[in-house]
């Protein structure tokens, strides 16, 4: 079985980027629809009031036409602009659940929109420009990456693996030890949230599949994550890779 290769187009935060734009719309629809119906009915309690209420729902259309703005300038320039950390927060707890039912809508399969947010959040996070001590960083990776019939038990403890190099478990030892990362393996979100809570870690560099990444981002707010997809060329959860120059260049942006 070759392990050479890896064929998955990267994800695109575009599509996210494009969806946020119409969800900002719709959202400032909304707001005007709020304030234009029970103006009629305003104006009969106190004719001030329905000016009132149109600066009201005025300010609430430019904060969410401000911060779409501000969350596309921040990902095209990959520049912490203002208020990333909080934005990231507004991404994922707010806007991702919007925008998947409007990707719903529009047709837009929920792993594609899930596969471009975890971009969007990559995005974010780099562009704090986070630098971090090894010993602060961990490398969480799903147990499917490891070769299916290897009987070594790497959860848990990855330095078990013997490298024989026949699934990318390999390259990710050799790589946490040169760089001096802690690395785990994890059968499941919740061993992922207690390897999270034992060793405390100032960033998490993840590999896992659309679906799995984008619970663990949300799970792990405020700690920044950054997902790496994996490639499934068996189907999910069986035999899975990932690119190892991939993490090296994600892990070697946030070191120190
Ligand atoms: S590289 Fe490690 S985990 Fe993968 S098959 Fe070989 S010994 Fe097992």
């Amino acid at each position: 079985m070759s392990y050479k290769g890896h064929s998955q187009k990267p994800p695109q935060k575009r599509l996210f980027v494009a969806l946020m734009g119409l969800t900002c719309i719709l959202v400032v629809g909304l707001i005007y629809l709020g304030w234009w119906i029970p103006t009629m009915g305003l104006a009969n309690i106190h004719p001030e009031l329905p000016s009132l209420a149109g600066m009201l729902f005025g300010v609430l259309s430019g904060i969410a036409l401000l911060g779409t703005l501000l969350l596309v300038l921040t990902t095209a320039l990959g520049k912490d602009i203002l208020f990333t950390r909080f934005m990231r927060g507004v991404v994922i707890k707010f806007l991702l659940p919007l925008i998947e039912q409007i990707g719903r809508l529009c047709g837009i399969s929920k792993d594609t929109i899930r596969q471009s947010f975890v971009a969007m959040n990559n995005s974010l996070v780099t562009s704090q420009r986070l630098k971090i001590k090894p010993d602060r960083i961990l490398i969480l990776l799903p147990h499917c990456l490891q070769l299916f019939d290897c009987e070594i038990k790497v959860t848990g403890d990855i330095g078990k693996c013997v490298r024989c190099g026949r699934c990318d478990i390999t390259g990710l030892s050799v790589l946490a030890q040169k760089y001096q990362v802690d690395i785990s393996v994890a059968t499941g979100g919740t061993l992922a949230r207690k390897v999270i809570i034992d060793k405390r870690p100032k960033l998490v560099l993840a590999v896992a599949c659309e679906r799995d990444l984008t619970s663990g981002i949300k799970d792990c707010y405020p700690l920044p994550v950054i997902g790496v997809l994996n490639d499934r060329p068996f189907g999910p959860c069986f035999n899975t890779r990932v690119d190892v120059e991939k993490i090296e260049a994600a892990l070697r942006s946030v070191l120190v």
